[in-house]
Formats: C-alpha cells, structure tokens, sequence
C-alpha cells in the first residue's frame, strides 16, 4: 500500500512478479533462486541510507557503528561456512567481486616502481610519465580462463568485457570431443603463456572441476590460481562439492555471487588467503562504490541459513534433481552434453530438433517454463541465438521438488520440443505481423513466435 501511494504501477509489476515466480511460470533458470522472508527482509530497510565506505573498523565516513558489526558478523559467517582465512563480503554482484579479485591480484603481486623509487613524496605529485611507468605495469599482466563458449562467463577475459582490456587474457576451452576439460591442455597453455591469474569456474559447465589439479598447475607457473564459483557456491556451502572439488584449500582468491545456489540476496563476496586481504579490503572505494549494508545484512542471514543441517540436504537435492532431469532427458533421446550433470545445471543441444537456443526459450516460455538459451561449446549459432539450453535445479529444489518432478518436467519439455515445427516468416509476413504486433514484440521474436 505504502508503495501503491506513490506509484500504483510499480507496485502492481511487484505482486505481478510475485504470481509469476510463484505460480505461473517454472522456474529453471539456473542461476535464480527463491531466498528467504529473512533474507528479504534484512536487505527492504533503513541500513539503506548509511554510507560505509572502507572495511569494518576503518571507515571513511562517520556513524558507521552499526554497519561495522553487521559487515564484521557478514565476514565471520563467511569464513565459518567456507573454511576461509580472509572474507570481504562489499561487492554489489559477481561481476564486481571479480574485478575487486583482479584488482588485488595485481596490486599484490605485480611488481611496480615505488615512490622513492621514481623520486615522489606521495602519490598526488606523481608525474604524468609515472603514472604511466606504473599503468603500463599493471596492464601488462595474463589472465587464462575458461572460454565463454565453453561457459567461462562474460568477466573471465571475454574480449569485449572490461577484463579483456584489464589483462592481456587468453582462454582455454573444453575438449572438441567430450565437452570436458582437459587439465594436460590447460597445463600446456599455462606453461607456454605464463599468466598472473589461471581462473578456473563457469556460468555453464555441467561437471566437476578438480581444483587440486588446477592449483598444482597454476602453482606450478607462479600464477595466481582464482575460482569464481559463482554459480556452485551453494554445493560448496552444502557439503556436495567436497575435496578436490572444492575450491577450499586449493585457491588463492574466490569470488562468488550470493543469490543462485547459495539463495541469498543479489550480491557478491570474495574469500582469500590472508597473502591478498589487505588488498581485497580496499575493493572499496579503489574499485566499487559504497558498500550496500542492507544487502551485507542479509548476506549475512544468507550465511547463517547455509551453515545449517537442512541446508546440506537441499544442496544434495540440488544434484540429485538435475541428475535425474539428465536421464530422463536421455531417454526421451534428447542429448545432454557430456551426458549428465555433477552440479546444479545441464546443458541440452536443441539443432537437432531444426531449432536455434532462441526460438526454444521463447516457446517454452509460452508454456510457462523459464530457462535460458546458451552456447554451446564452439556453437556455430553464436551468442545471441546459440544451440543450445541451459536448465538449472536450484528454485525448483527450493520449492520442495524431488527426482518424480523432474521426470515429469523433462517429459513436457522433450514434448515441446519434438513438435516444433520451425518455418521462416517472408519480408511480407514480418512486416504485416509487425505493423500489428508493433508495440509488444521485436521482429526477431515475431519470427521465432511463427517458427513456433
Ligand atoms: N561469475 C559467474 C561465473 C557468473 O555466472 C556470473 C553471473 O551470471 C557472474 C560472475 C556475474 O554475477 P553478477 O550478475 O552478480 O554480476
């Protein structure tokens, strides 16, 4: 009501959306969750209009008594849940965190000239040309990480994203013939191109990752080794992705989001050895801008929920669910990549059913399943209509779904598919479909609906 005074639209859109996730559409997208009343209500309050900037305890801004115990008790719980030495839970998101990670990683170990040693008191008489000297050394630096095509995402070195003009960046993809990762390969490219950063974790790949092997290679090239385990985080929390499988101990520096497995607020976080927290901490205001404390407040309750028994059951339901969604789609003949699934996704190839990722979304979406289109490795299709989809397990996990659910999802999506009958609109058509459809639908997706 409060919010309908001021603006009823935006309010209606709200419950709108609540309908929506709730009852009218499933969601299968699988870096979305459903977090908790409590975690809701930690972020929708007053902590909103405090400024924090600086770290717990060191502030740059006055009155942050409050904010410094709800950050430090955020940080503890972090570290609790992760086994970690160091956690700065500030970054407003997963791309954020990996860019405050980049950040440190090159303030820690790239070597740049000191003051003395280019002559200046302090940094604000620093000329020109040494700004430069010392510009040139932290632009200098290689980052290898997962190709986006192999479902490395935007932020590990994709060559029109920030981190591929911060890094000289080069990319290792899955096997052409397996779509896994093939560590003999990544150690051959690590060892030819000696990067500061081996990046190792995915938006979209479907299986394990053995940190122990790429820690040793990463090591072994004095790189740093990173995992952004933004999408796993929570098989992390819950006890499923253990050992070699966990980033803990293995990596350097960790970054993760705090909203898909881990089913917290939208934010990010970033663990690391204590070598790198000096650093990390000053993420803010080097990198981000001020800290979000509401956010941090329910990151913290976030936390706290993990760290408990029923948690640990939900991350094993996770994968059990989307183990089951692979067979079944097996068989109903529908081809899973690598076969199956060790974590919370899986990735379908629909080209054999005529269709392109993008037509797919769009007609289950009209039949009330939400997911997303995705390349596939080396996809002919591109990004932007890609081959293939990506389903999570995460939400529907939360919503008390079990291996029977699944069967049942993946027998309407196969469905669904294999009666597709795509066509291609002529110019006549689209223009027609267009001049009445004007205002609600893009041309691409006039075609995509006809292909239907
Ligand atoms: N890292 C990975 C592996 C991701 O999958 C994503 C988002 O999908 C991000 C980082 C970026 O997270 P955010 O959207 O919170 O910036």
């Amino acid at each position: 009501e409060l919010i309908a005074a001021k603006d009823k639209d935006v309010a209606r859109y709200i419950v709108k959306e609540l309908e929506d996730q709730r009852e009218n559409d499933l969601k299968l997208i699988a870096s979305e969750n459903f977090s908790s009343i409590a975690v809701q209500g930690a972020m929708g309050n007053l902590l909103t209009d405090k400024y924090s900037e600086g770290f717990p305890f060191h502030r740059f801004y006055a009155g942050c008594q409050n904010v410094d115990e709800i950050e430090s008790i955020a940080c503890e719980k972090a570290k609790k849940l992760f086994g970690a030495e160091h956690a700065y839970v500030q970054p407003h998101s997963g791309a954020d965190a990996n860019l405050c990670a980049y950040w440190a990683i090159l303030n820690s170990r790239v070597q740049i000239p000191t003051l003395a040693e280019m002559g200046v008191e302090n940094v604000s008489n620093m000329s020109r040309e040494d700004w430069n000297k010392v510009r040139h050394a932290l632009h200098n630096q290689r980052l290898l990480g997962l190709d986006y095509y192999s479902g490395g995402h935007l932020t590990h070195g994709y060559r029109q994203n920030i981190s591929a003009q911060l890094f000289d960046a080069y990319s290792y993809t899955v096997d052409k013939n397996t779509n896994l990762l093939n560590y003999d390969e990544i150690r051959a490219m690590a060892n030819e191109i000696k990067p500061l950063i081996l990046l190792a974790g995915y938006s979209a790949y479907p299986r394990k990752i053995n940190f122990r092997i790429m820690s040793e290679i990463a090591h072994s090239v004095g790189a740093v080794f990173m995992v952004d385990m933004a999408h796993f985080s929570g098989l992390v929390a819950g006890g499923v992705l253990t050992g070699d499988y966990s980033p803990f101990p293995w990596a350097d520096v960790v970054t993760t989001t705090t909203h898909k497995t881990l089913r917290g607020p939208r934010g990010g976080m970033i663990l690391c050895k204590n070598e790198f927290s000096e650093s990390v901490d000053k993420g803010c205001p080097l990198v981000i801008g001020g800290p979000l404390p509401q956010v941090m407040a329910a990151k913290a309750i976030c936390f706290e929920e993990a760290l408990q028994d029923e948690y640990k059951a939900y991350a094993a339901q996770i994968v059990k669910n989307s183990q089951a969604l692979c067979e079944a789609f097996i068989s109903e003949g529908l081809t899973v990549l690598t076969g199956g699934s060790d974590n919370h996704l899986l990735l379908l190839d629909v080209s054999p059913f005529g269709l392109n990722g993008r037509m797919s979304e769009t007609l289950l979406r009209e039949c009330g399943i939400t997911l997303n289109r995705n390349a596939l490795p080396f996809d002919k299709n591109g990004p932007w209509y890609t081959s293939g989809l990506r389903l999570g397990t995460p939400a529907v996990t939360t919503l008390g779904m079990k291996e029977e659910e699944m069967k049942e999802i993946a027998s309407i999506i196969s469905n669904v598919l294999k009666n597709a009958h795509p066509v291609r609109l002529t110019k006549g058509e689209k223009a027609g479909q267009l001049s009445k459809n004007k205002a609600k639908c893009p041309p691409e997706v006039m075609e995509d609906a006809r292909g239907r």
